[in-house]
């Protein structure tokens, strides 16, 4: 289930990304291919005028200057006098493919781009020239060109001079530009699909424990409830098989039994509640020394009958009062005391202790009990855990510190533990100020 979300959600992430980022990059490449099909086409333009100035300026068409134009545009001319084909182009032959291709510009540049004048050229002597540039595909190759045909009359003579320039050069440079960006898009894919994976994984880490947390609270809680269920029953046979005078005995361990399961599941409901953000708390001004001395009343016999020293030191000046839910607060003071009791030894002794500092109150319980390991510490407050379970007596399910520590936590206080001095523990809260 999770790895199945964990992936949807990478899909998700990295696709969103990915769409944009590829929408982004065609943009990009149809604005850069379009720039460059503009400016070669403008940069074709400059030449022809220059050339075309040029060949005004001249006399006579030289062979070198020709071979020089050639040369330095990449271009081919196909020069006709008065319709037969320039001596340069004699000289030169041109190959059976150029011949064609000359031919099918001046029959594109006719039928699409010739402009027709009012008069003949020969009327314009001694002197004329116009030119015109186009794009066009060749019919016969399939390949694309840029075409001009520069028509010219000098001294009677008419000079139509066919140039051309291949765009197999521009085609090649966007090709590679294509390629390169579809690599690089590929690449980046592959990087955003990695970081999706590790970042949607880091989200839906708390989900994970919380659910796995979810699965482990339910075992226990099975686990606790199974033993006294377990007892129940067994006590309800033997009441049947009994005679109504031994049937107390099972009776109260019956009573005994469904108060320890009724007082886990209040636990359960208390702890499932602040999980869903559904615990109410009763804020009033509290005085911490009262409260507090109620508590050790509560608790002062409990401790005699176990021959245990109770004490309690409140600071001698009067305290502020103190914001907190008092019913709670006094839950979790019973949680600690009732813990110092269960897990120190007769003859032993548990200090309450409180104090009024700069930002909170501070109230800890200490015993000389057994004390708890270092690595135990980490773990207590984990619901259900408890130190060696068979260390535990009847009635401790380990939910006492999670639930202090739950209310400690919808206070904005906290709770901790450390060493004694001599022997045994301290743990303390503190609530804020
Ligand atoms: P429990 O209901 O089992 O006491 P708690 O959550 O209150 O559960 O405590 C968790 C565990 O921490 C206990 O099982 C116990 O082993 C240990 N513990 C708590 N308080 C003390 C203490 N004062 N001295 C020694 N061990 C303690």
């Amino acid at each position: 289930m999770y790895e199945k979300v964990h992936l949807r959600l990478t899909i998700l992430c990295a696709g969103i990304t990915a769409a944009i980022m590829i929408i982004m990059s065609f943009s990009y490449l149809y604005i850069s291919e379009t720039g460059l099909h503009k400016n070669q086409f403008n940069s074709f333009k400059n030449d022809m005028n220059t050339i075309t100035t040029n060949l005004e300026g001249q006399s006579v068409i030289s062979m070198e200057w020709i071979s020089k134009m050639e040369a330095q545009g990449n271009y081919s001319f196909y020069i006709l006098d008065n319709g037969i084909p320039y001596l340069y182009n004699q000289l030169n032959t041109v190959p059976d493919t150029e011949y064609t291709l000359f031919q099918e510009a001046l029959d594109i540049y006719n039928s699409q781009y010739a402009v027709s004048l009012s008069e003949p050229f020969s009327s314009f002597s001694p002197y004329f020239s116009f030119h015109m540039e186009y794009p066009f595909t060749s019919p016969s190759t399939g390949n694309d060109y840029y075409g001009c045909i520069i028509e010219m009359i000098k001294k009677n003579a008419n000079l139509q001079i066919i140039v051309l320039s291949s765009l197999n050069p521009l085609e090649k440079q966007i090709l590679i530009q294509r390629i390169l960006f579809i690599m690089i898009d590929f690449f980046t894919v592959f990087l955003l699909g990695i970081f999706s994976w590790f970042f949607t994984g880091k989200l839906l880490k708390p989900i994970l424990e919380n659910q796995q947390k979810q699965a482990q609270f339910v075992a226990s809680a099975s686990h606790e409830l199974r033993t006294p269920l377990a007892v129940i029953l067994s006590s309800a046979e033997c009441c049947r098989e009994i005679s109504p005078d031994g049937q107390a005995k099972f009776l109260n361990i019956i009573k005994q039994e469904g108060l320890r399961m009724s007082s886990l599941i209040d636990d359960m409901l208390l702890l499932s509640g602040s999980d869903s953000k559904k615990f109410p708390l009763r804020v009033k001004p509290v005085e911490l020394d009262t409260l507090l001395l109620n508590i050790y009343e509560a608790f002062e016999p409990i401790a005699k009958e176990k021959s245990i020293s109770l004490s309690l030191e409140l600071p001698e000046s009067s305290l502020p009062a103190c914001s907190c839910d008092p019913d709670r607060i006094k839950q979790v003071i019973s949680i600690l005391l009732h813990n110092a009791l269960s897990y120190t030894e007769t003859g032993g002794f548990i200090k309450l202790y409180l104090s009024c500092q700069k930002e909170h109150f501070y109230i800890s319980v200490t015993d000389n009990g057994i004390g708890i390991s270092d690595e135990d510490k980490k773990r207590i407050f984990d619901r259900f855990y408890r130190v060696e379970k068979s260390r535990s007596t009847k009635g401790h399910f380990g939910l006492g510190l999670s639930i202090a520590y739950e209310i400690m936590k919808s206070h904005g206080g906290t709770i901790g533990v450390k060493d004694a001095d001599l022997k045994g523990s301290t743990f303390y809260i503190c609530i804020p100020n």
